[in-house]
C-alpha cells in the first residue's frame, strides 16, 4: 500500500519568525502521525533553511515550492536543486497551477523540472489540473492527460515511486468550492491508469497522486476515503496549526 502524504504549501506566507513558532508546535504535534504519514512542509525559500533544520530531528519533510533546472550559473533570481538540498530540503513542488499562470511555466518547462528533481534526489510533487472553462467545456481529461503525459514521458522508471502527482483543479484552490470526493475520484483514478499505461501497473501502484483545493478539517475524510486518493496538498488551512494537525491525523 502507499504511504499517504499531506503537505502543506504554503505559497507566499510566514516570516522566519512565525515559520519557526509554527514548527516549534507542529513538530510535537505530528510526531506519532508521521510514523504513518509523510508530513510534508513546503516552505518559501526565505524560511527554509530554518524549516529544514527544525524538521531534520523529526520525520517530517521540509520542501520548497519552486525551483530552477540548472545547478547553477547565470539565472538572476533563481534557486538550484543543489542549493534546495545544501539547506536540508527533501521535496519541491513542481509546477503548482499559480506558477503556470502568473509565471508563464509551460508544461514543458514542468517537464524538466520535474527529471532535474528527481535526479537531483529531490521528491517533486507535480501539480496539474483544469481550469473552469476548460471543465465546463468538457476538456478536463485533455488538459489533465497532457500535463501528466508531457511529464512521464520525460522520466525513466518511476516504480520506486520517485515522483508524487497532485491534482488540484484550478477552480477549486481557494475558493472553498472543494472538488467533491467523486469527481477527485475520477481524475486522480485517471491518472493513475495513464501512468500505468506509459510506466507500467507497478509505477502506477507506487506513484502517489494527492489532492488539492479548499481541502479542511471538515471535508477531508470523504477526500481521504477515495481508494486512488493518497492525500493532501493544501494551501490555506495548512497556515495554522491546529487545522493542518486536524488534517494530517486524517490521513492515517
Ligand atoms: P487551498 O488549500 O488554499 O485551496 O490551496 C490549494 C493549493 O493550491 C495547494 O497547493
Amino acid at each position: 500500500a502507499r504511504r499517504p502524504m499531506m503537505a502543506a504549501n504554503w505559497k507566499m506566507n510566514k516570516l522566519v519568525r512565525e515559520a519557526e513558532e509554527y514548527m516549534a508546535r507542529l513538530l510535537p504535534r505530528v510526531e506519532d502521525s508521521a510514523e504513518e504519514v509523510d508530513v510534508g512542509v513546503f516552505a518559501p525559500f526565505t524560511c527554509l533553511k530554518e524549516v529544514a533544520r527544525m524538521a531534520e530531528t523529526s520525520r517530517v519533510i521540509a520542501g520548497a515550492q519552486n525551483f530552477y533546472p540548472e545547478d547553477s550559473g547565470a539565472y538572476t533570481g533563481e534557486v538550484s536543486a543543489p542549493m534546495l538540498k545544501d539547506v536540508g530540503a527533501e521535496a519541491v513542488i513542481v509546477g503548482h497551477s499559480e506558477r503556470r499562470e502568473l509565471f508563464c511555466e509551460t508544461d514543458g518547462l514542468v517537464a524538466r523540472k520535474t527529471a532535474r528533481a528527481i535526479d537531483s534526489g529531490l521528491l517533486p510533487v507535480v501539480c496539474v489540473g483544469e481550469t473552469k472553462e476548460e471543465r465546463d467545456a468538457g476538456e478536463m481529461w485533455d488538459k489533465v492527460s497532457g500535463q501528466v503525459r508531457e511529464v512521464l514521458e520525460r522520466l525513466g522508471d518511476i516504480s520506486g515511486g520517485e515522483l508524487v502527482f497532485a491534482y488540484e483543479p484550478i477552480w477549486a484552490i481557494g475558493t472553498g468550492d472543494v472538488a467533491s470526493p467523486e469527481d477527485a475520484q475520477d481524475a486522480i483514478g485517471r491518472i493513475r491508469e495513464l501512468i500505468a499505461g506509459i510506466k507500467g501497473r507497478e509505477a502506477a501502484d507506487a506513484v502517489r497522486i494527492l489532492y488539492g483545493g479548499s481541502i479542511k478539517p471538515d471535508n477531508i475524510e470523504d477526500i481521504m476515503a477515495q481508494p486512488d486518493v493518497d492525500g493532501g496538498l493544501v494551501g490555506g488551512a495548512s497556515l495554522e496549526v491546529d487545522s493542518f494537525v486536524a488534517l494530517v491525523e486524517a490521513a492515517r
